[in-house]
């Protein structure tokens, strides 16, 4: 099991017992585990408890996945970390021994599992979820619907009317995202198929024991479709394999492989359509192996050169295996939304397209595409899906230039608007991941962050960052440990001393401070006007209005010393929607006041969404790609928030993370005006 398994079940256990109602305290020392082991640097490993008593010939080590014998955490050394005690420690090397943890599988067979799916709908904590849970025997959602529809969670004591609207709306919500994963979701199974494909792969240094001709099997290997694409919810994750030898051979292994893993639990269950729908266009279908693959039954699913799986019960996984010259014409299929295939057909149509011989070309593409219907069931069985002679064996920039246009980036394969755009020479120069110079918006262990102000420091510096925003949390926000004036004074202090000692990065003094429920600041301007930066941000109140919560924000706005409004609608990836909000009237507000909006990259957040960025850009408001960072590996949250702005159309001079301090400082000084408007 790796550790992502073993704090997955510890986290579990937690939500479990609270539910259950036993001591809270003892929930918590699960938790803690499950975030201990999250936060680990190595795999846990139970093979090289032996190594301190016989240095001179350790064990071989022999483990899956990242295991490699420099990154390994033995269990001595777990259990050295505080806060880690016996029971955790056993059940550990349980897991890791055995694969199993025998108190998780008796608190699921008499619980289940599903209760703890209540946890993930807004308005329901385990307070509530346990009270459903022993008042009620709500078990899953579909008996929370019931008890909704019925009327029986009226009148509960310690549950309002607001309440119950609440987890009515959250469990609308979550019902609606079900089949669908946000980025944080999917970025651990990204991180395990990417572990076992490496081994197959002849840069695979793991230790694993696997044949050297197997080790040799994969070419190369990326993850397509919407993951591809960098979209924020995924219907489902795809990927795309080269195979160097028998395609046949390396499915088997490859199935193998994963089957050792819980990741493949579920492997060609049906349903596995729902989810996936949007991607079935008639239009290419025939063209992909995963058109053909839908239609197969489990037996056929074996023998064609994919394999699928769900993960936990609705989620999609796709693996295409394919030879070399399919590998590009694939990736470009199976990357393209169908409105963005549909347009690129269309715009090869039109009359603007380039010279004749591009036109004519371009049709050669548009002609098998659209001509060609699916295939019975029966015809396509045991058949390699037929593929388009145009893009067979050409790379994806060939493609694109056949099609008389320039190479367009993976996330702007999303809507026709991009192709017109590149027909037209529009197409923006996208920002990129090597444009950005520093990050203003983090945290420390002064309020909710994990490491300390130096810690953090460091990294960022070791990131190669030129200036990193220390922004703790502000006064009100109480539970994340806000910090009240003369703490922040204090910390200003600290920041600025730490400033001057450290060379090759400059700190900005800051603070996120809470916008309160009227749109004031929770920092008089006296303390505000001492910071270099200040992150305003929306921590509270969310049930207000559309028009109060506008308002509120448009103050904050209008606020000279606000330089940044962080994750600007509050939505939370597949747990919390954005707050009632009129996002046009605060963008106009943002151009018409000079202050920049943030694309906060956390992959829980990812606010503003690209479809606002877009709009911020037309009206002309500069953005900030922040990582929110309350740990030091977050700080690698950088990656996604410069993907939103891709996906937004941004470029470097949209991005004000990758001016040179000296024009951030040159910009700032024209914001703040010198009598505040309020
Ligand atoms: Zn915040
Ligand atoms: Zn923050």
């Amino acid at each position: 099991m790796t550790n992502r398994d073993i704090s997955t079940v510890f986290r579990a256990i937690g939500g479990l017992l609270q539910i259950r109602g036993d001591d809270a305290f003892r929930a918590r020392i699960y938790e803690r585990a499950a975030d201990i082991i999250d936060e680990l640097t190595g795999e846990l490993d139970v093979s090289n408890q032996n190594i301190r008593n016989d240095e001179k010939t350790p064990k071989m080590h022999v483990a899956y996945g990242r295991n490699t014998p420099q990154n390994i955490i033995t269990i001595e050394q777990f259990r050295a970390i505080p806060g880690i005690g016996k029971a955790i420690v056993a059940k550990t090397v349980e897991m890791l021994e055995t694969g199993r943890c025998r108190f998780y599988d008796e608190l699921t067979t008499e619980m289940g599992t599903e209760v703890l799916e209540l946890l993930a709908i807004r308005g329901i904590g385990v307070k509530t979820a346990g009270r459903f849970y022993r008042e009620l025997d709500i078990r899953n959602t579909e008996d929370l619907q019931v008890a909704l529809n019925s009327g029986q969670l009226k009148g509960r004591k310690g549950i309002g009317r607001k309440t119950l609207q609440m987890i009515a709306e959250g469990l609308q919500f979550h019902m609606a995202q079900k089949g669908t994963r946000p980025l944080w979701r999917i970025l651990p199974i990204v991180q395990q198929i990417s572990d076992i494909l490496a081994q197959f792969t002849t840069q695979s240094t793991t230790a694993a024991p696997i044949d050297e001709l197997s080790k040799r099997a994969i070419k190369r290997y990326e993850f397509t479709g919407d993951f591809r694409r960098h979209e924020e919810v995924c219907h489902s994750l795809e990927l795309v394999v080269e195979c160097s030898g028998e395609i046949d051979m390396l499915r088997e292994s490859l199935l193998e492989r994963l089957s050792q893993t819980k990741l493949l639990g579920e492997r060609f269950e049906t349903p596995m359509t729902p989810s996936f729908e949007h991607s079935q266009s008639a239009l290419y279908l025939p063209l992909l192996c995963r058109g053909n693959i839908l239609k197969a039954t489990r037996e056929e699913a074996h023998t064609a050169s994919a394999i699928q799986f769900s993960v936990d019960r609705d989620f999609l996984v796709s693996i295409y295996l394919c030879a070399a010259a399919e590998y590009e014409a694939t990736l470009f299929l199976t990357t393209a939304t169908d409105e963005h295939l549909a347009a690129l057909c269309d715009s090869s149509d039109s009359e603007e397209t380039g010279g004749r011989e591009a036109q004519s070309e371009a049709k050669m593409f548009t002609l098998p595409v659209l001509s060609q219907k699916p295939k019975s069931h029966q015809e396509s069985n045991h058949q390699s899906p037929s593929r388009s002679e145009f893009i067979h064996g050409n790379t994806e920039t060939e493609i694109y230039q056949k099609l008389g246009l320039p190479y367009i980036p993976p996330e702007l394969r999303q809507d026709a608007d991009t192709v017109t755009a590149a027909r037209e020479g529009r197409l923006p120069s996208l920002v990129e991941f090597g444009d950005m110079r520093g990050d203003l918006h983090a945290h420390t262990d002064w309020s909710d962050g994990r490491n300390t102000l130096r810690d953090m420091v460091e990294a960022a510096k070791a990131q190669g960052l030129e200036y990193f925003a220390i922004t703790d949390h502000s006064v009100s926000s109480t539970v994340a440990n806000g910090l009240h004036q003369q703490r922040l004074l204090e910390q200003v202090k600290q920041v600025r001393e730490l400033d001057a000692d450290i060379e090759g990065i400059t700190l900005l003094a800051g603070s996120e401070v809470d916008i309160r429920k009227d749109g004031r600041l929770d920092f008089p301007e006296e303390i505000l006007a001492q910071l270099d930066i200040v992150v305003a941000s929306v921590h509270s109140h969310f049930s207000l209005t559309e028009a109060e919560m506008t308002r509120r924000m448009i103050r904050a706005i209008e606020n000279p010393f606000a330089k940044i409004i962080g994750h600007p609608t509050g939505r939370l990836l597949g747990r919390r929607p954005m707050y009632p909000l009129n996002v046009d009237e605060i963008i106009e507000a943002a151009a018409e006041n000079n202050t920049v909006l943030e694309i906060n990259g956390s992959p829980s957040r990812l606010d503003l969404g690209p479809e606002f960025v877009r709009k911020a850009k037309r009206a002309g408001v500069r953005l900030a790609v922040n990582t929110d960072a309350h740990a030091i590996a977050q700080l690698a949250h950088r990656q996604y928030g410069v993907n939103v702005a891709r996906r937004g159309w941004l470029t470097k001079a949209d991005v004000i993370n990758t001016y040179p301090l000296e024009k951030l400082r040159d910009m700032w000084e024209g914001f703040v005006t010198p009598t505040p408007r309020y």
